[in-house]
């Protein structure tokens, strides 16, 4: 039995580094914790691992609750293993404590995969830190990372501010989606569609094959009509059946091509770098926003200045102004 609160933080970064999934798990709870203390021990021990990050690839997965994102996980994740890959798993779902169902809380999901040892799948800890979950998993990726985990997949449902928080931190971006008879694309946000390096339509067997077929059709017409990617690379469009295990060989190849391709061309490391000063400006606004608004001397001045602009004694734009220039 490890004492974990006697764990210093060389030990979390030996049991990382050795890829103890105990110690990971302990890690990334520390790294979740609203503790200052756990915090600066959890930045430490990110620290120490950073020489050892960088050397997996992040795909992330989005789509609608019950679009087969997690069936999907565990049969392409089998087909992954053999070639002696390591596989983490995480989650970024913010929703799932209002909807009650948590994208990976429910046990039976990937039932075969959770069980392999090259296999680390992290249920999300939603809503507890808010605004917050998206810079936790980018680090939790660090800490895989480090642990020698090869393929990170990177699960979030399809709503809100998610995906692109997502996206912005994973090499590949893969939208799963079901044939509903067109529909789809009609409600299709077209920037999750710019967003995604493979859409790959789901559930195509049995009946439904005919019907995937026709949105596969109609989803490769329609991204004709959408500028190239910066990376260089062509956004697929694929069908598969996460039940059946059909397609999944050609969406692995066509996420080793992206690899390859983007790795030639420079774009990869460019990609990332971008990535790591996205989150360090949206980290910096976030931190900036928390400390200004809880200045006791601006929460006074918000009150007096929301009544005066709600008895129209003053504009928006004129109370903003007036605040700048108390405070620069
Ligand atoms: P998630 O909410 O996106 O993670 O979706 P799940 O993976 O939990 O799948 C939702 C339901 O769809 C489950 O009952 C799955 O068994 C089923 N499902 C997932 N993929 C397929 C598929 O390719 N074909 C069929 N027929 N059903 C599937």
């Amino acid at each position: 039995m490890i004492e974990f609160n006697a764990l210093k933080t060389d030990d979390f970064v030996k049991g990382i580094l050795d890829g103890n999934k105990i110690i990971i798990s302990r890690a990334i709870t520390l790294l979740e914790s609203s503790l200052h203390e756990h915090q600066q021990k959890a930045n430490i021990i990110l620290q120490q691992c950073l020489p050892h990050t960088g050397n997996s690839m992040r795909i992330g997965i989005t789509g609608v609750p019950g679009a087969g994102k997690s069936t999907f996980i565990e049969s392409i994740g089998n087909l992954i293993i053999p070639t002696g890959k390591k596989i983490a798993v995480l989650a970024v779902d913010p929703t799932s404590k209002k909807t009650g169902g948590s994208i990976l809380g429910d046990k039976t999901r990937m039932e075969i995969l959770s069980k392999d040892k090259n296999v680390f799948i992290r249920p999300t800890a939603a809503g507890n830190y808010l605004g917050g979950i998206a810079f936790k998993t980018r680090e939790t990726i660090l800490l895989l990372e480090a642990a020698g985990y090869d393929v990170i997949f990177i699960e979030t449902v399809g709503v809100g501010q998610n995906e692109t928080a997502v996206y912005s931190m994973v090499d590949f971006f893969l939208l799963l989606l079901l044939a509903s008879a067109g529909d789809e694309l009609q409600g299709m946000k077209r920037g999750i569609m710019e967003m995604a390096d493979i859409i790959c339509i789901n559930k195509c067997d049995g009946d439904n094959v005919q019907r995937c077929k026709i949105a596969k059709a109609e989803f490769k017409r329609a991204l004709h009509l959408f500028p190239p990617n910066e990376s260089g690379w062509q956004t697929q469009v694929e069908t598969c059946s996460a039940l059946t295990g059909d397609g999944l060989k050609n969406i692995w190849e066509n996420i080793l091509q992206h690899e390859q391709l983007t790795k030639e061309t420079g774009y990869f490391n460019k990609n990332r770098k971008q990535q790591l000063l996205h989150w360090f400006h949206e980290q910096l606004q976030q931190q900036m926003n928390r400390h200004f608004f809880e200045k006791p001397f601006l929460k006074a001045k918000l009150a007096e200045y929301e009544a005066k602009i709600t008895t129209e004694e003053i504009t928006p734009s004129q109370a903003v102004n007036e605040i700048m220039s108390m405070i620069f």
